[in-house]
């Protein structure tokens, strides 16, 4: 099983643009879990690698793209606890690795390109059969390492916050890691989509709540949440002058270092909020930082900065 460790630190921020608003926050510092990988894809792999186990698998494959943390994640896991790994990678090979898969292929993790076209057919019956045929058995794990099981991994983030907060925030892709923490429960929630148009991780967060409450045999009473929409900045992993200069200042200023495609962008929103709304006045704000950071070189090469 993939270790957590025990004293994941809380930090809190102080910023006067939060006293002003008579508002705290506070920093879970899930980035910590482990030096290079993503602390909710730890988690989200974490009862998918058992299951692999206990079906008396090898292998696993996954699906990402070139600077996927999930792909990161899933190489470094599968090295620990002794499994084979393949990625498919989306788009085209391009040489010398980039930091992502340079890592990803420094733990043993067979790549392997698929065009962008035949990409979005990944989870068709035909590719998943021609993918057996090429590789032989493995346990596939989703894109982005989302499912019932993930969402198991992510209930696990809130174990051992016992404070009183009344606001959680996290950034969101696929959605698994949302739909964990509105089932563990214990405030409001408010997510932060990466990508543009992400109304429609409504839903996919409802269909994963829907998906481990069958799993677990569980009834689930959620307190209210929503998804704050508007701060993708164009688009999954687009990022401006504005967020990279937020990025920085925070990490100087709270000595927290942040990426550019989630974490960094939930916060870039969550101060912009604070700045021209009253949305997030007078609260206890518990914010997850996911991790991400192993993203950070490749923006810093391709940039030219230190985030
Ligand atoms: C993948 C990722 C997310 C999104 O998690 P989902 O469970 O897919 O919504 C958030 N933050 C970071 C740093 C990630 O790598």
């Amino acid at each position: 099983m993939l270790q957590i460790p025990e004293n994941i630190p809380v930090v809190e921020i102080h910023d006067d643009r939060l006293r002003r608003k008579n508002s705290r926050l506070h920093i879970l510092r899930e980035d910590l879990i482990h030096p290079e990988i993503s602390g909710n894809k730890w988690r989200k792999l974490r009862y998918n690698l058992e299951e692999a186990k206990q079906q008396g698998h090898d292998t696993m494959l996954t699906f990402g793209g070139a600077y996927s943390n999930h792909i990161a994640a899933t190489a470094a896991a599968g090295h620990q606890l002794g499994f084979k790994t393949i990625g498919i990678i989306r788009g085209e090979e391009a040489l010398p690795l980039n930091p992502t898969l340079k890592l990803a292929a420094g733990y043993g993790m067979q790549l392997n390109y698929c065009s962008r076209e035949k990409y979005r057919e990944k989870h068709t019956v035909s590719f998943r059969e021609e993918l057996k045929e090429n590789y032989g058995d493995f346990y596939l794990i989703p894109e982005g390492g989302s499912n019932h099981l993930a969402v198991k991994g992510c209930v696990e983030i809130l174990d051992n916050i016992n404070a009183d907060y009344d606001l959680l925030c996290c950034a969101c892709g696929t959605g698994a890691t949302a739909a964990g923490l509105i089932a563990a429960s214990k405030a409001e929630f408010l997510g932060f989509p990466a990508l543009k148009n992400g109304g429609f991780l409504n839903d996919e967060i409802t269909t994963l709540l829907d998906a481990f409450e069958q799993a677990e045999k569980l009834t689930l009473t959620p307190k209210p949440w929503k998804l704050q929409l508007d701060y993708h900045l164009g688009g999954y992993a687009k990022i401006n002058r504005q967020l990279v200069d937020f990025v920085r200042e925070f990490h100087t200023l709270h000595q927290v270092p942040l990426d550019l495609i989630y974490t960094g962008k939930m916060l870039y929103g969550i101060f912009n909020l604070l700045q021209y709304t009253a949305e997030l006045d007078n609260r206890s704000i518990l914010v997850i930082h996911t991790g991400g950071l192993q993203g950070n070189k490749g923006f810093e090469e391709r940039l030219g900065v230190v985030l």
